[in-house]
């Protein structure tokens, strides 16, 4: 029987969740994670291919490994990391575009992020798009890469928020997979699992937490819940907290959705090589041959385009992939394609996303989210992180922030 009182209660069993659980159980606090999945690790989601490849379906990369905080813990629990160089960093792929031309795009890139650091450094907080320069050359290409990497394309986002994103440009892999490695941190810890919150009352003394399998209360309470759900739904709190509704809104999930591939003769091609299907428009897929040196593509669609493939279905995504692939590399490239695994994060009830962005003017967005309500409602997740938003390891550390914070209130 699970136990409806406690202390504390975190809503949401992903990365920030699970770190604030084990940070409130090892201090001997009285702590419950309630989850609407029936597994704990949300958009950290490995899963094992029959081949016996476990496939990263969330998180891959633990990006700025020499100080992400999931290093230590999957060194503890004796993971293998493959250190290889990621494709972004490599010059890959020559014979469908030059290295001359890969170096010139590389530069209009970092010309780019100067422009970006110097119109937030005056606090102008325009779309992305307004830096790229008119009729520009590389700017398909820009918005592609940008697509990729944030999930929403470059008219919608911050200026000022993508400025201080961080990254040390270190990044590193789990070969049995990231999700996989944060779900058996999870492991062990008290959780109510395919228990989806509907609303929190904390009208009272005692906060309601109201789920679709009874109710549950608590003193305090964590919550990770991504942005997409916080801001789709005005009523989750009660008393309404508008102020979270509005940061929510400011800090969508963009969609980054991906699709494995199989590849016959797949040694034809360098391991981790990757080439975007087309340089002159944001809405294109980019193909990760060989990842770990294994038979398959790992391709990411993202942006308004995975919107729209979702819209259609799964088969959309694979039919995409291979007419940008045979547009690439020549017809009865087809013929050695297979789908493997695809996960639709749009479409996946308690994500609605993948990971956050900030729209233009919504950068301090963040903070707001982060802020205590009371001392009893603390909040954590991705989205909530000033300087690693979007990542795993930043949901992790404003897990532990929050329950910090939720350990300096009991002392109060
Ligand atoms: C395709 C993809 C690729 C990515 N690649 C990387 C990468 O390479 N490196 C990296 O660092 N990050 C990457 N990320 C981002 C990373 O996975 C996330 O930032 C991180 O996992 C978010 O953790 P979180 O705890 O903030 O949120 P979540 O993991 O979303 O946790 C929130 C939890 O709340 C639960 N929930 C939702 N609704 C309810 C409800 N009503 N009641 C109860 N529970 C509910 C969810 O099921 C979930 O378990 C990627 C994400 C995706 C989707």
């Amino acid at each position: 029987m699970t136990k409806r009182s406690v202390d504390v209660a975190i809503i949401g069993g992903g990365a920030a969740g699970i770190a604030a659980t084990r940070k409130l159980t090892a201090h001997g606090v009285d702590c419950l994670i309630i989850e609407a999945r029936d597994r704990l690790g949300g958009r950290a989601c490995t899963i094992r291919h029959p081949s016996g490849y476990a496939l990263d379906m969330g998180c891959g990369w633990l990006h700025s490994a020499d100080c992400n905080p999931w290093v230590a813990i999957a060194t503890a629990q004796g993971r293998s990391f493959d250190k290889a160089l990621p494709p972004w960093g490599r010059t890959t792929m020559t014979e469908i575009v030059p290295a001359k031309t890969q170096r010139a795009f590389r530069a209009a890139m970092g010309e780019l992020f100067a422009r970006v650091s110097e119109t937030a450094a005056t606090g102008d907080d325009r779309p992305i798009s307004d830096l790229l320069p008119p009729n520009g050359k590389w700017n398909g290409m820009l918005n592609a890469v940008m697509t990729y990497i944030a999930g929403a394309e470059l008219d919608r986002m911050s200026t000022i928020d993508l400025d201080r994103y961080d990254d040390t440009e270190l990044n590193w892999r789990l070969v049995d997979g990231y999700g996989a490695m944060i779900a058996s941190f999870g492991e062990g810890l008290r959780a109510v699992l395919e228990c989806p919150v509907t609303r929190i009352d904390h009208s009272r003394k005692r906060i309601a937490i109201e789920t679709s399998r009874g109710d549950f209360d608590a003193n305090r309470i964590i919550v990770t819940l991504p942005t997409s759900i916080i801001g789709d739904n005005e009523n989750l709190f009660h008393p309404a907290l508008p102020a979270k509704t509005q940061a929510a809104r400011g800090l969508p999930l963009g969609l980054d959705d991906k699709l494995f591939i199989a590849l016959d003769n797949a040694e034809e091609f360098e391991a981790e090589s990757r080439v975007f299907g087309r340089t002159d428009r944001a809405g294109t897929g980019n193909y990760h041959f060989r990842p770990f040196g294994r038979p398959m593509i790992e391709c990411y669609l993202a942006g308004r385009l995975a919107r729209e493939l979702e819209a259609e279905g799964d088969a959309a995504f694979f039919d995409f992939a291979v007419d940008e692939l045979t547009a690439l590399f020549g017809s009865g490239f087809d013929k050695r394609l297979k789908p493997i695994a695809l996960h639709r994060w749009g479409a996946d009830p308690y994500a609605r996303g993948a990971y956050s962005y900030a729209i233009p003017g919504a950068a301090d967005q963040r903070a707001a989210l982060a802020a205590p309500v009371d001392d009893r409602l603390f909040f954590a997740g991705e989205a909530c992180s000033r300087h690693d938003f979007s990542t795993a390891h930043g949901a992790f550390v404003t897990g532990v922030e929050a329950a910090d914070r939720v350990l300096a209130a009991h002392r109060l």
